[in-house]
């Protein structure tokens, strides 16, 4: 069996020789594709023929995108999708419904915290937060109406990290789908099917991008959760067998929602995911790095970083994610003023809110991703005005610390 870095090169390839022998396949930039006659394009609207119709449905590019993604997960369908909230609303409005609920963590990604809490919740969806870490509470929080149980593999900006099969242990005790937002770690980390994940979920405009170039998500369908046992799913299921998920998006949640990626954004993250294993390793060695010399400095009041030995979070991570602990850190200073000095005096390092970037990026959670949080909210959620966010990009070390080091020292 071929490794991880040789099928992101070489796997998941068209089959069909490209016309001039071009080793990457040409961008499919088109919206429409043609057929040979009325009887041909009903056989392809019908499912029955293979082919492409329409770019918001399928795409040859996408395609070559998705079966990559398929390769490199070991999973058994794969979706691309516009966005990684695309992703994660695309599955919630598949899965769930009116008088309905979600059990999650409260430590979620901003956006997904209010995509729950806002945006889905007038159409009688409820999130039911829990501690991730409790598996009593997990068991309690679930009833007859429970859909999904939803997850990240590290938390961000927290960096709380769950005993993912032990999550798993329980759904599926429950006959609950486990969905997992894999983003930060990627396939290339964390092997989601390896611990009873049902379901993954991705922005691929982090890592997989290939540096910040352009916005992707990703629904990955391990293939092991039986749906009849999902009320939205069961006659997709009674139709489409294990295909149940994927069929009810591709053609109706997805196709209906529109939330296709564009053809050269999928070209880009194929393109990146040639290179991601080298982006990952390097980003991962840099973020230890600066780590260990936060934590030996004198006015860095807490560094966090499940690599440090001394993180409650560590032996977990180093089982889940192969002994990686990926590329965000975060560690407090006495102030937010002084956090705010220190953001402002960095030369190297860029002021921007995105993560796993080549560039390394500073960030303060409190003041920009989470503003529209109480300070109680934000209490709960663990942000802290004297935390700072640091995504370690690619670059050589010792000008990263040096940054730091000139910064910390005019404080
Ligand atoms: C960025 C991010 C998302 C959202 O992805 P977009 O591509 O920006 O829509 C979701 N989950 C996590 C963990 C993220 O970091």
């Amino acid at each position: 069996m071929t490794g991880f870095s040789t099928n992101a090169i070489h796997g998941g390839r068209n089959p069909h020789k490209d016309q001039h022998g071009a080793l990457r396949q040409p961008v499919y930039d088109s919206v429409a594709f043609e057929h040979e006659s009325a009887e041909d394009i009903y056989q392809v609207f019908a499912g029955r023929k293979p082919r492409h119709a329409y770019s918001r449905i399928t795409n040859p590019t996408v395609e070559e995108f998705e079966n990559r993604i398929r390769l490199l997960s070991g999973s058994f369908a794969v979706i691309a999708v516009s966005s990684g909230m695309a992703a994660i609303s695309n599955v919630l409005l598949a899965l769930a419904g009116n008088s309905t609920n979600i059990i999650t963590s409260r430590n979620l990604f901003g956006n997904t915290l209010s995509l729950m809490e806002h945006t889905l919740k007038p159409w009688g969806l409820e999130t039911r937060f829990v501690s991730m870490t409790d598996p009593e509470e997990i068991s309690a929080a679930i009833d007859h109406r429970t859909r999904a149980v939803f997850l990240e593999t590290i938390t961000n900006p927290q960096l709380e990290i769950t005993d993912i099969q032990a999550v798993a242990d329980i759904s599926a005790a429950h006959g609950i789908p486990l969905i997992v937002d894999n983003t930060v770690t990627t396939p290339y980390l964390f092997r989601s099917k390896d611990f009873g994940v049902n379901i993954e979920v991705l922005s691929s405009t982090k890592y997989i991008s290939g540096g910040a170039t352009s916005v992707g998500g990703l629904i990955i369908d391990n293939g092991n959760f039986n749906w009849d046992n999902s009320p939205r799913l069961v006659d997709w299921a009674k139709k489409t067998g294990a295909m149940a998920l994927t069929a009810s998006l591709r053609k109706e949640v997805y196709r209906n929602i529109g939330s296709c990626l564009a053809p050269h954004h999928a070209y880009l993250h194929s393109l990146g995911l040639e290179t991601m294993s080298l982006r990952i390793e390097k980003s991962c060695a840099n973020a230890l790095a600066v780590a260990r010399f936060l934590r030996l400095h004198k006015k860095v009041v807490a560094v966090n970083y499940p690599g440090l030995t001394e993180s409650a979070n560590h032996d977990i991570a180093a089982k889940q994610f192969n002994h990686r602990f990926g590329g965000i850190l975060t560690f407090d200073l006495e102030s937010r003023e002084r956090c705010f000095a220190l953001i402002n005096s960095l030369q190297l390092i860029r002021r921007a809110s995105n993560v796993n970037d080549n560039k390394t990026l500073i960030l303060h959670p409190a003041s920009t991703i989470f503003y529209e949080y109480s300070s109680e909210t934000l209490a709960k959620m663990n942000v802290r005005q004297t935390m700072i966010r640091l995504s370690v990009g690619i670059e050589d070390v010792t000008d990263i610390i040096h940054d730091l080091e000139v910064g910390l020292a005019a404080l």
